[in-house]
């Protein structure tokens, strides 16, 4: 019940353009069950294996996104039914994605990654790296992907102003981008924002927000 209970008051607490993906990494199935009975369509992981072994048991109107990292072997396991790649961040992965999106004669939606995180963990391109791969001849011969926008992780801090800084980043980096032509670039999404930091999240731009640990409780990696 408490799953439930947490997934309204979210979505409650949020405006109508904004999408909530559940994020059910760790999650047992009973859990990611509960908040599809409550509704829950999109859920977000971070392990290709276990989206997979997620999918293959759960029910098939389930949109699966992937928003973690992503090594380029284990692509094909996902392509026959991801919805949506939120962390590409280089183009050697994107033509892999489009390789395998090929196969099932599928398009793929993706999102390019930012770093807008001071830190150096901390995955992603910077502007002017999407842009050049925008606007290349290379990025326009895959026919197989749609780049829908961009997401971001802001540095693992208390310090509300540097998120917002970080925040604020991604959302100039997305207006700055917009104006790009490519068929396959069509930037709508500016995912950012977690269980700590959605509310400023969507006040500096976001329509997508990334929530776990509010929805599903915290989570313990040593089992
Ligand atoms: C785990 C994870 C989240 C959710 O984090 P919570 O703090 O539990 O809401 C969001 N985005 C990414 C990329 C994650 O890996």
């Amino acid at each position: 019940m408490q799953i439930k209970a947490n997934l309204n008051h979210i979505k409650s607490n949020i405006p109508s353009h904004v999408t909530l993906v559940a994020v059910s990494k760790t999650k047992p199935i009973p859990d990611l069950m509960e908040a599809y009975n409550a509704g829950q369509r999109i859920f977000g992981e971070n392990k290709i294996q276990e989206m997979v072994e997620k999918h293959e048991t759960m029910p098939k109107d389930i949109n699966w996104h992937m928003i973690g990292h992503v090594q380029k072997n284990k692509v094909k396991y996902m392509a026959p039914f991801v919805r949506l790649i939120h962390a590409v961040d280089n183009f050697k992965l994107l033509e892999e994605i489009n390789k395998q999106a090929q196969k099932h004669n599928r398009i793929i939606d993706c999102l390019f990654q930012i770093k807008i995180a001071t830190e150096d963990s901390k995955f992603g391109m910077q502007k002017t790296e999407a842009s050049k791969i925008i606007e290349s001849k290379d990025f326009s011969a895959l026919k197989n992907i749609n780049i829908i926008g961009l997401m971001g992780m802001a540095t693992f801090t208390d310090d509300e102003q540097q998120i917002k800084k970080e925040f604020t980043l991604l959302k100039n980096t997305f207006n700055e981008l917009k104006p790009l032509k490519s068929f396959n670039f069509n930037p709508q999404i500016i995912s950012m924002g977690m269980s700590g930091d959605y509310q400023l999240a969507i006040d500096c731009g976001s329509n997508m927000i990334r929530v776990g640990s509010s929805i599903f409780g915290s989570r313990n990696y040593s089992i």
